[in-house]
């Protein structure tokens, strides 16, 4: 799989928010930042930027090891971006979605469909729709055969993307 650095951000993004983005960018530019480094540069609260770190860590997407600052005369955290271990939680992320699209793929498939036509209602499968005489349970119009295909031809689309992203 390709995933450049452009990539890797956008999938932070993903997993952590607009504020891991930015300590996610100040790493890949200068990697090995401390804590308060960080905090400095981005003005952000030190406990929130630890916070962010330490679950982008839990995630395996950033490593750290520990120097000793002397002016201050304690030790630190120097952070580091992992980009290979970012790619496999993805990776292993888009198997979970592909997944998922699959089951979506073959229940549409599988099932008939009756609709009402209001955007704000859900579509029901034919036994469902029988239970209640063909009536929309939430606004009470008739529930009208769906056919499924722009949805289906929009899942085949995502799976082939994915296919695509996971080479
Ligand atoms: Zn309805």
């Amino acid at each position: 799989m390709i995933i450049d650095e452009e990539g890797v951000i956008e999938l932070i993004k993903i997993i952590g928010g607009e504020e891991a983005v930015k300590i996610a960018h100040k790493l890949l530019k200068r990697p090995g930042l401390t804590d308060d480094e960080i905090a400095t540069m981005l003005e952000m609260d030190i406990k929130h930027v630890r916070k962010i770190l330490h679950k982008l860590h839990d995630l395996s997407l950033l490593t750290y090891e520990m120097a000793f600052d002397k002016k201050n005369n304690r030790r630190v955290f120097k952070w580091r971006l992992q980009q290979e271990q970012v790619i496999g939680v993805i990776k292993a992320q888009l198997k979970k979605i592909y997944n998922r699209l699959q089951l979506l793929r073959e229940y549409f498939n599988r099932n008939q469909f009756y609709w009402c036509g209001n955007t704000s209602c859900k579509k029901y499968t034919f036994d469902f729709a029988l239970d209640y005489f063909f009536k929309c349970p939430s606004c009470g119009q008739k529930l009208n055969y769906y056919d499924p295909a722009p949805i289906l031809s929009a899942i085949d689309k995502k799976i082939m993307d994915i296919e695509k992203m996971l080479g």
